[in-house]
């Protein structure tokens, strides 16, 4: 099976090829994209001798493209090489793993084309989850769900598709326990600093915050077609029980693994079947207790946020999650509190205005009016 991975050089990226490693025969790793990182990817397609590779960020380079030739790798530059790859048609499967709002047009492109979608990218279903569904059900693509929670749903939910509720778990991230007075002096090392997942920077401050289970909240309003108020969030520490679905006669289906996302990378990779992912065995026993309790909305108000963009609609997550990725880029350069976050999200909600969400050109409008209210937001709070 032709493989694509977009992101390849990410966390995802490399679990997913630690994956295809193990199984040499089934995936052949068809093409490889990175941003900007050219020795990264000029390594892994050493390695892996994929007939593409892409540069996002990097414009053409002659003497880039020599090098990544000796490994039969034609490289590629600029982000519409992305959306050329994920239509190529010896694509057969696209790993949508790019980080953020960066994601959504190759994802779209992937889906347009009909294309099996591994779908790690949560952020294009948050900004435009109707669109993205929709195309997927016009062309046939097939979208599988590769974050953890919702690749558990996934597991779960089988061929019933309307299960009384979806209980989504949450580590809590670094700061769970944390005195909230202490939290305004966070800083981006204790915020990425996660105690069960090694994750990119992005998620992992989005793990502190819990925005990052808001935006899945959303993701699984789309992925699933279910209505906000059957979509629950608890704290689980132990990352153990990563979903559970409660149907009609009470049943609850759990999906339990060690945290380790090689478990729905390979689930997604090789789905229907079954095939080594190398994480290791479960071992209950050692493990004493699984504890479940209800987030606390004060401590975690982008979590809050979240529920009320899904609930207005439009282009309102896109807003939600162009401020969350301005917030968090400040964050991590030192320019904003950790507890400053949350308030530039809910004033860039305020500030712009939901429209309708029909079409990627309206999406991409409130992402841009978003990122500059945020921006101008954050200014004024360093002034
Ligand atoms: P990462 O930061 O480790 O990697 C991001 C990848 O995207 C890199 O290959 C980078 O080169 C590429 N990239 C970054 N900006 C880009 C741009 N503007 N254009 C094109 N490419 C760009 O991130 P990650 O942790 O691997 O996460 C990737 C996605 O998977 C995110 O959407 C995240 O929410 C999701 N996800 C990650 C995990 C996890 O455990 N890491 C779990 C669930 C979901
Ligand atoms: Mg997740």
């Amino acid at each position: 099976m032709n493989l694509a991975i977009f992101g390849a050089t990410g966390t995802i990226g490399a679990n997913t090829l630690d994956v295809v490693a193990r199984h040499a025969g089934r995936y052949r790793v068809f093409a490889l994209t990175a941003n900007a990182s050219a020795e990264p990817l000029a390594e892994l397609c050493r390695r892996y001798r994929p007939r593409y590779a892409v540069l996002s960020a990097v414009a053409e380079d002659r003497v880039l493209k020599r090098r990544f030739s000796e490994f039969g790798t034609e490289l590629l530059f600029g982000s519409e090489a992305l959306e050329v790859v994920a239509r190529h048609p010896e694509t057969q499967t696209v790993m949508a793993a790019i980080v953020g709002a960066a994601g959504l047009a190759s994802t779209l492109a992937a889906v347009r084309a009909g294309k099996r979608v591994l779908l790690a990218n949560k952020e294009a279903l948050v900004m435009a989850g109707p669109l993205v569904m929709r195309a997927a059900s016009e062309s046939g693509a097939q979208l599988l769900p590769v974050d953890s929670e919702h690749n558990a749903v996934f597991q779960c939910l089988g061929s019933v598709k309307n299960p009384r509720r979806i209980i989504l778990t949450a580590s809590g991230g670094p700061f769970r326990a944390a005195a909230p007075e202490s939290l305004s002096q966070v800083t981006p090392e204790e915020a990425c600093a996660h105690p069960n997942w090694v994750m990119g920077r992005k998620i992992s401050v989005d793990s502190a915050t819990m925005m990052n289970k808001g935006l899945e909240v959303i993701e699984a309003r789309w992925l699933f077609d279910l209505a906000p108020e059957r979509i629950e969030v608890l704290i689980h520490p132990q990352s153990v029980v990563h979903a559970l679905v409660e149907y009609a006669d009470g049943s609850v289906i759990a999906q339990l693994s060690n945290p380790d996302m090689r478990v729905p990378i390979a689930n997604a990779l090789a789905y229907p079947e079954r095939v080594e992912s190398g994480a290791q065995s479960l071992d209950l026993a050692s493990l004493k207790t699984l504890s479940f309790e209800k987030p606390d909305l004060v401590r975690f108000p982008c979590l809050g946020l979240a529920y009320a963009a899904l609930r207005a609609g439009g282009t309102a997550p896109a807003i939600l999650n162009a401020a969350n990725e301005i917030a968090v880029e400040a964050f991590l350069a030192g320019r904003l509190a950790f507890t400053g976050i949350a308030g530039v999200i809910a004033d860039t909600l305020a500030a712009v205005p939901a429209g309708p969400a029909d079409d990627l050109g309206e999406v991409m409008e409130a992402d841009r009016q978003a990122r500059q209210a945020a921006r101008s937001r954050i200014l004024a709070l360093a002034a």
